[in-house]
């Protein structure tokens, strides 16, 4: 990686901290979820960054992939645990960071999902292989009595590629992938108090698109047009400005050109809470730029 590169990334990690700093702030029992969740895009794009993803905003026993839909009428309430997930890029060169925002009284959950972050950036250097972050991510996790959820990862990012190797379990195992100098990974533990497996949930706000094939309903059309700025990354629903969006947006999935992003969530009545960075890794450790 070039400096000017490295340099993207730092700037992108620095924004994306400011913001996502402003939002765990904003983030208090009767605020509105809609209200929030603009705000703090539109900070993003204020700093003439780009959103590498929606804002995801996921409740309690929701792991991920929860946004604001476009008439969402939701707040924030006492004893909710919220996790806010921000990615901000600049040219392409991503920054992935989340945060646990405790309304209740589930403070030693988010230690957990903290202290395994740290426990995994403590070791982060080249040469490790992803199996022994993850080992370091559920020991943390189990430690504090949680379970690590072990159907989500954390993830190696490029430019425009939000997932790429090597994939960061949050559990151990022996053997994966080696970290290499100049790589760019995204680590996220999440700790629940429920299974600790993850599943797909009926709501679904994200999307992305799959397939450059053409399609022919002209609605459908114009919503590939809107999105092809994207590149591949998700973008929500609520973005889309397009009459009769829903048939688009069901045709297009249906299609397989464009896919949908459902909630993740654990059993009913659980709590998941989640922390995440990104990391550089260089010759003799890690650079964490969204710290
Ligand atoms: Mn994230
Ligand atoms: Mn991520």
């Amino acid at each position: 990686m070039n400096d000017e590169i490295l340099e993207q990334y730092r700037e992108a990690g620095r924004i994306a901290k400011r913001i996502l700093t402003t939002g765990a702030g904003m983030v208090r029992p009767g605020a509105g979820v809609l209200e929030t969740v603009e705000a703090l895009e539109t900070m993003v794009l204020e700093a003439d960054a780009g959103l590498a993803f929606p804002l995801n905003c996921s409740f309690n026993e929701a792991a991920a992939h929860d946004t604001a839909s476009e008439d969402d009428e939701r707040v924030f309430a006492a004893g909710d645990l919220v996790k806010l997930d921000l990615g901000v890029h600049l040219d392409g060169y991503v920054a992935d960071t989340a945060v646990s925002i405790d309304l209740g009284d589930h403070g030693e959950l988010v230690k957990a999902a903290r202290a395994a972050l740290d426990a995994a950036i403590a070791i982060a250097r080249p040469g490790v292989s992803a199996g022994t972050l993850g080992g370091a991510i559920q020991a943390a996790i189990e430690g504090h009595g949680y379970r690590p959820v072990a159907n989500l990862t954390g993830h190696g990012l490029d430019r425009y590629v939000l997932h790429s190797s090597p994939s960061v379990p949050n559990i151990g195992h022996a053997g994966g992938a080696l970290l290499v100098e100049g790589q760019v990974v995204a680590i996220e533990p999440f700790a629940s108090t429920g299974s600790g497996l993850v599943s797909e949930a009926a709501r679904a706000e994200i999307y992305g698109q799959v397939s450059a094939r053409p399609t022919r309903l002209p609605g459908a059309r114009r919503a590939v047009e809107l999105v092809c700025e994207r590149r591949g990354m998700p973008f929500s629903r609520r973005w889309l400005d397009l009459p009769k969006k829903e048939i688009a947006l069901a045709n297009l999935v249906r299609q397989g050109i464009f896919r949908t992003y459902p909630v993740l969530h654990d059993v009913p009545g659980s709590f998941v809470a989640q922390a995440e960075h990104t990391l550089v890794i260089l010759e003799d450790g890690c650079l964490v730029t969204t710290a």
